[in-house]
């Protein structure tokens, strides 16, 4: 493979950071993306510890993305008199640095998309693996030969269910749906954010960046979603149905949700997969390893994409043995970190009244002087679990061979 040209499906987050780190040692990248416009919605993203820094510092990102941080601080668990139960310090919720995953989204986008062909409002409808390539069927391009195919599709990936069978069997349901969009800023929130929760249901609202709007993210339980059952109607007619009658001020909330037109809507599911590669054919990001929410979705990706590319540019001639140690590598840092997602909803959303107040109860301990260590620890060990390999020389710009 002289200058290896890979599809990357998916402009979410994994695959236009891998696209930058190829496309600089000249590789040529197309990047399909089945919306017809970047898809900038989603609550507050986030990294903590020094993994997740040195791969933004190497990608010449820890300063833009201070630049654009949300600077939340704690977050109150209320009652339905409004008065705080607990608190949960900015570390856990928002890590070192916090951003809307919108204007990570932007970012990535504009620091590749001179040097990365980007197809919006396409989709692969086939993938056949030949010996030197993979023939890709387009919805609305012609059919085209490329070396290598990347899935960065996300949690419900369809170059995932092409490879690796029907989508529903790689993903654990964990009890839990979540709807997230941005609402008008009804609680006047500014810099902080407030979590109410009942069992079995919970919201959570942050100030965003506009002071006339917040983010809302509403947690209940329910059973897994079928692929046609996550349309923005659908979505506002189950946090009706979820709420209905729910105390403090959340009938505001799912009132104002009518007006909502960024609405994110899944369930709390983990992928597994026994292999992230098959053939020419790998998995990045949430399409992998993904877990909805308190996964660390985000970092996980842009580390991927890391570890993927490095081990690409490393042996460009020997995508198997890439793939092998890309997963290698990855595999037990990403599962440990995935834990996460089937934690978060009984956090929102405790299931029972013993449960909340256990919650209530363990972060004021937890918060208190004596157990701050521990606590930091807690929140940090999944992220910090990791060693990340050098690849300074694989990574070397290569602007000549363009
Ligand atoms: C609109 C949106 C809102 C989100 N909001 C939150 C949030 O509030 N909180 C949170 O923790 N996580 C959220 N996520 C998930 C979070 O972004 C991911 O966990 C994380 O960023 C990993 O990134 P990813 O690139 O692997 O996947 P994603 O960011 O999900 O990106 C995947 C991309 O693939 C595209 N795609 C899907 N199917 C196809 C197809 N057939 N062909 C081509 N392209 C396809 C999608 O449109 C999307 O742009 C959201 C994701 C999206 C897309």
């Amino acid at each position: 493979m002289t200058r290896p040209h890979v599809l990357v499906a998916g402009a979410g987050i994994a695959g236009p950071s891998l696209a930058w780190w190829l496309s600089r040692r000249g590789w040529r990248v197309t990047l399909v993306e089945r919306a017809h416009a970047l898809r900038t919605g989603g609550q507050a993203v986030d990294f903590r510890g020094p993994v997740h820094r040195a791969v933004l510092e190497r990608m010449g990102l820890w300063e833009a993305i201070h630049e654009r941080r949300t600077r939340l601080g704690t977050q109150a668990c209320v009652d339905a008199t409004g008065r705080t139960l607990a608190e949960v310090p900015a570390l856990m919720m928002s890590g070192d640095v916090e951003l809307q995953r919108g204007d990570l989204c932007q970012l990535l986008f504009e620091r590749t998309r001179e040097q990365v062909e980007y197809r919006f409002g396409d989709s692969p409808t086939s993938l056949h693996e030949t010996p030197d390539g993979v023939e890709v069927g387009f919805e609305q391009h012609a059919p085209q030969r490329f070396d290598l195919v990347v899935g960065a599709d996300g949690l419900r990936s369809n170059v995932r269910s092409r490879v690796f069978g029907g989508d529903d069997s790689h993903l654990r349901h964990h009890g839990f749906r979540v709807v997230g969009c941005t609402l008008p800023n009804v609680l006047g929130l500014r810099r902080q954010g407030v979590i109410y929760s009942e069992p079995g249901r919970g919201v959570c609202v942050t100030s965003a960046r506009a002071e006339d709007e917040a983010r809302a993210l509403f947690v209940f339980t329910g059973a897994p979603l079928g692929p046609r059952e996550r349309s923005p109607d659908v979505a506002r007619e189950a946090v009706s149905t979820a709420f209905a009658g729910a105390g403090w001020r959340t009938a505001r909330l799912v009132e104002t949700l009518h007006g909502a037109e960024d609405l994110y809507f899944d369930t709390i599911s983990s992928v597994r997969l026994p292999r992230y590669s098959h053939g020419r054919v790998v998995l990045l990001g949430d399409a992998a390893w993904g877990g909805t929410l308190g996964g660390q979705g985000t970092p996980m990706a842009m580390v991927g994409a890391y570890v993927l590319a490095g081990e690409l540019l490393a042996s460009p001639e020997a995508h198997a043995q890439a793939f092998a140690r890309y997963e290698s590598r990855l595999r037990p840092y990403a599962t440990k970190c995935q834990e996460g997602a089937s934690h978060v909803g009984g956090f929102f959303a405790p299931r029972t009244r013993a449960g909340l107040f256990l919650r209530n109860h363990i972060y004021r301990l937890l918060t208190t002087k004596p157990l701050e260590r521990v606590f930091e620890k807690m929140v940090t060990h999944a992220a910090t679990g990791f060693e990340l390999p050098e690849y300074a020389e694989a990574f070397t710009p290569q602007s000549d061979n363009r």
